[in-house]
């Protein structure tokens, strides 16, 4: 979210409304799904296939966007470029996960996220699932929804718009699982200049240079689909012009899959304190979309894609409800929220943060070898940047703004600087909450590869050694 104006606004009343408590680290663990392998009959335990499937997502003309306050309640008049929703299904070692990237600013609502859930599992046994907004600020206010004062009434074309979107989203998911097909991959990384810090005064400014490309073939060496990893905030295009847009990552992804004749998902990063950082001929949206695109092109071209030795899928998803430095409770600071945003919108984030900020966290390890993690919000580029660092894999993808959207989560030390993105007025998560999530992520990708030793194992390895000794 970028809005200066509601910024300065809204930091005046957040000053005299925090919640004066010193935050405490109150993360429960609501939901903790054990890590799964578990076998599917209708795939054999040493395939790997993957497939791809997609559907239009574009609004009718007369939603209210997403992304900058100072718009408020104004409606969209059409459309400078189709958004999309497309997915990415692995099959591995009897385990699947979905990749979804959407044209949208934020992944998608929980009640969204319950009913995705669980028709992917009921009908394809999909357990595992990353569905994250690209971010951009061109895409419609998915939050409204069928109450009155909480959409109905005065945006019925949201509300119509958002109860139809998991559907879509279910199908592009359902069409890339029944299109899976024996498959290679392969995965190349370079790091870029091409963002830059937008939040820190402290030098050297801090950025996620990488730039992931994974590429899936079939056994032919065809392309299936190619997936980007790269953390800018899609704000390259025009906040006036009210046109749903998919802004740089449309570009990217077109470029893409018409040079390679395939299909391109882009995965935002953790580009909360990230903004795009065109080189000097490329400073418009279309010019530094297909500037990211060659990029891609290059790593794609130069992968060598195989099929994986271990193919498998293990994962876990987690919940959090953290306490918020924001007291919401308090109808002066709704109301200066709705003043900044407007009413509707508003209370639908309410009614949701009411009882604590509800974040969610999902790792999974990939062909033992590639974790994929997660996190439902705008998480500055340092916590991606330690989760790489930490975890000694082969490679580590951080997905943000992923099943959810929890507004901001600066570094600890970032949050001392205060501004835009770091402040409590659209960072009302505690102190923290980014580094424990993180935390959880490792403790996960660990725990998943097998990595931690049991005092049973160390007693049973023991035991038999004792036995060796003792000529049993
Ligand atoms: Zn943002």
């Amino acid at each position: 979210m970028t809005n200066k104006t509601a910024s300065v606004f809204l930091t005046l009343i957040a000053v005299t409304s925090l919640v004066l408590s010193a935050p405490v680290m109150v993360a429960t663990c609501a939901h903790a799904e054990e890590p799964s392998n578990q076998s599917n009959s209708a795939v054999s335990e040493t395939a790997f296939r993957v497939g791809f499937g997609e559907r239009d997502i574009t609004p009718p003309p007369g939603l209210p966007l997403w992304g900058y306050g100072a718009r408020h309640d104004k409606l969209a008049v059409g459309k400078l470029d189709s958004l999309f929703a497309k997915a990415i299904v692995i099959q591995a070692g009897g385990g699947k996960v979905a990749i979804v990237g959407l044209d949208l600013g934020r992944g998608p609502t929980r009640a969204m996220m319950k009913k995705i859930r669980k028709t992917i599992a009921d009908q394809a046994g999909i357990e595992h699932v990353f569905i994250s907004g690209s971010h951009t600020h061109h895409g419609p206010c998915i939050e409204l929804v069928d109450r009155k004062g909480f959409g109905k009434g005065k945006f019925d074309a949201a509300v119509a718009y958002n109860e139809k979107l998991p559907d879509l989203i279910i199908e592009a998911i359902l069409e890339a699982d029944a299109a899976a097909k024996p498959a290679r991959m392969g995965i190349a990384k370079q790091n870029l200049s091409l963002n830059r810090n937008r939040h820190t005064k402290r030098k050297p400014k801090v950025t996620d240079p990488m730039l992931a490309v994974v590429r899936f073939d079939d056994l032919h060496g065809k392309p299936i689909s190619i997936l980007v990893n790269f953390a800018a905030h899609p704000v390259m295009t025009e906040e006036a012009l009210l046109k749903y847009s998919a802004d740089y990552p449309g570009f990217l992804q077109r470029k893409v899959e018409t040079e390679l004749h395939t299909k391109c998902v882009f995965m935002q990063g953790a580009a909360g304190d990230l903004s795009p950082n065109p080189t000097k001929n490329f400073r418009n949206v279309k010019a530094y979309g297909e500037e990211l695109a060659e990029h891609v092109l290059t790593l794609a071209q130069s992968t060598r894609t195989e099929q994986p030795e271990k193919p498998s899928v293990k994962g876990k998803v987690e919940h959090f409800l953290f306490t918020s430095r924001v007291d919401y409770s308090n109808p002066l600071v709704v109301y200066m929220y709705q003043k900044a945003f407007f009413p509707e919108l508003i209370r639908c984030f309410v009614d949701e943060v009411k009882n604590g900020i509800p974040a969610e966290l999902n790792t999974v390890l990939l062909n033992e070898k590639i974790a994929l993690v997660g996190g439902s919000g705008e998480f500055f580029c340092n916590h991606s940047n330690r989760l790489k660092q930490r975890s000694y894999l082969d490679h580590t993808l951080f997905f943000g703004y992923c099943n959810g959207h929890n507004l901001y989560f600066p570094t600890i030390e970032a949050a001392s600087e205060g501004g835009y993105g770091a402040s409590p007025t659209v960072s009302p998560v505690e102190l923290g909450a980014g580094e424990h999530m993180m935390n959880r992520a490792l403790i996960n990708i660990y725990t998943l590869a097998g990595r931690y030793e049991t005092l049973e194992a160390i007693l049973g390895a023991s035991r038999k050694g004792a036995s060796r000794k003792n000529g049993k």
